[in-house]
């Protein structure tokens, strides 16, 4: 069994984490956690037995071996040779639309966490009404290491091996950690080598994330931390906060968590701590989510650590920190048992996918504190690469006013759906979003029927 393991100093000790699954401590991978989340809700709504059958497993998991002439690697005896690298694709289901997700290149890329990963795209597209399915991939590899021509390289023969998976109507990759624009415009223009003329108009819609000058939208890179900001804003409506009585922690302060503390901010919250893995900073009077920002991309060098507007404090005083809102926007597995206890916030909103483990979540239900999971709370970015995938296929345009209005509509009718699945089934909020979601997906597989 491949174990999940806790990326990062914070969230707690590397290593594979034991949950208790069936009354006996054993080791619990990502991928389990899915699925034993998968069968409480599956449980609890009485889901039709097709269904379940259907999406209890993913339809089909891709290895690849992606061979490269490593020329730029930080270790010298690495250049001039060639390296093979691991590479996966999960496609977990297409029941709701083209599978659809990200590539991530990281060094623990796994099967199991590409499956969990990619069960997690799944449940995450019908639960805006986004009429994709879920999949995902990723390569193990150490992106740090290498250099540009390195990573191009491996990203065109990455590309090439999967050519007969991926397509705009088949299967759409898009960024993920580690992974960015040029990753997907180099994704886009190996496909278009190989594709047909014939087909020239579409092919742009093989990937999402792309640059703008590549038929990327400008509002694809907010999305994420935009639609996270408007999950909140739903909660708090429905709680009677106003939004200048709310404060903001945030673990994790790349594209997802440095947007939404602008989004926040803008509505009148305010941030008052912020971690990432070289350190953790706060300030109760407030941090200002723009310069934090301009910092983290300018001198801080890609950290919070040493932003000269707030004090330095230890990571268990970061997850203490006094914030109604708590934000993991990091890596998976980062609210566990200990750090779920810690925590002094009234919501979990998860920016990170997977970020917490199944101990994670009874702690903090015993404590009363509400998740907002990943599959809803961070759909923003799936629901704006479907406005970037109708855009290539050549009949819609969109401007920046219609990608928030849609994600708006989208949150604030969603929202709504889950709250009532959150009172009827006298459930937490993660099985509620399991319960609709897997009801959306459900009635497809049940008017289809089982082929044959
Ligand atoms: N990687 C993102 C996610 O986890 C976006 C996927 C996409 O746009 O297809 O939701």
């Amino acid at each position: 069994m491949v174990s999940s393991r806790v990326r990062g100093k914070l969230g707690g000790k590397s290593g594979s984490r034991p949950a208790k699954a069936g009354g006996a401590e054993q080791e619990v991978s990502l991928y389990q956690a899915d699925k034993i989340r998968f069968h409480r809700a599956a449980d609890l709504m009485r889901l039709d037995d097709r269904a379940r059958a259907a999406l209890s497993e993913p339809r089909r998991e891709i290895i690849y071996n992606v061979p490269v002439m490593v020329s730029q690697s930080r270790n010298p005896a690495e250049n001039g040779r060639a390296k093979s690298f691991l590479a996966y694709r999960v496609q977990y289901n297409n029941i709701y639309g083209p599978y659809k997700g990200g590539l991530r290149y990281h060094p623990q890329v796994s099967l199991d966490e590409v499956k969990a990963l990619a069960a997690a795209m799944t449940w995450k597209c019908p639960l805006l009404e986004i009429p994709f399915g879920g999949a995902k991939g990723g390569v193990a590899i150490d992106p740090m290491q290498y250099g540009p021509a390195d990573i191009e390289a491996l990203t065109r023969r990455f590309t090439y091996e999967m050519l007969t998976d991926i397509g705009p109507d088949q299967d759409c990759p898009a960024p993920d950690v580690n992974t960015n624009e040029q990753i997907m415009d180099w994704l886009y223009d190996t496909y278009c080598m190989h594709a047909s003329d014939k087909f020239n108009v579409c092919n742009a819609a093989v990937v999402t994330g792309k640059s703008v000058a590549c038929g990327g939208l400008p509002g694809r890179a907010p999305a994420t931390g935009q639609g996270l900001s408007l999950a909140i804003r739903e909660w708090a409506k429905d709680h009677k906060k106003k939004p200048s009585s709310l404060r903001v922690a945030i673990q994790g302060y790349g594209k997802v968590g440095s947007y939404a503390g602008i989004f926040l901010e803008d509505m009148g919250m305010k941030l008052v701590a912020v971690a990432d893995v070289r350190g953790a900073i706060a300030n109760p009077r407030g941090i200002d989510a723009r310069k934090l920002a301009e910092y983290v991309k300018g001198p801080g060098g890609g950290s919070v650590a040493g932003y000269p507007g707030a004090a330095k404090v230890s990571d268990d005083e970061f997850f203490s920190a006094k914030a109604e809102v708590f934000i993991p926007a990091a890596l998976e597995n980062s609210v566990t048992a200990r750090t779920a206890r810690l925590l002094k916030c009234q919501v979990v909103a998860e920016g990170a996918n997977c970020p917490t483990t199944l101990e994670g979540d009874e702690v903090l239900a015993e404590r009363g504190i509400d998740v907002l999971p990943d599959i809803f709370a961070n759909a923003g970015g799936v629901a704006v690469s479907y406005l970037e995938w109708l855009f290539n296929h050549g009949t819609h345009l969109f401007d920046l006013a219609y990608v928030a209005k849609f994600l708006s509509d989208r949150y604030e009718r969603n929202y709504k759906v889950i709250a009532e699945a959150v009172r009827k089934y006298k459930t937490d909020w993660r099985t509620a979003c399991y319960i609709v979601s897997l009801g959306r997906i459900g009635e497809k597989i049940v008017h289809r029927g089982l082929y044959p």
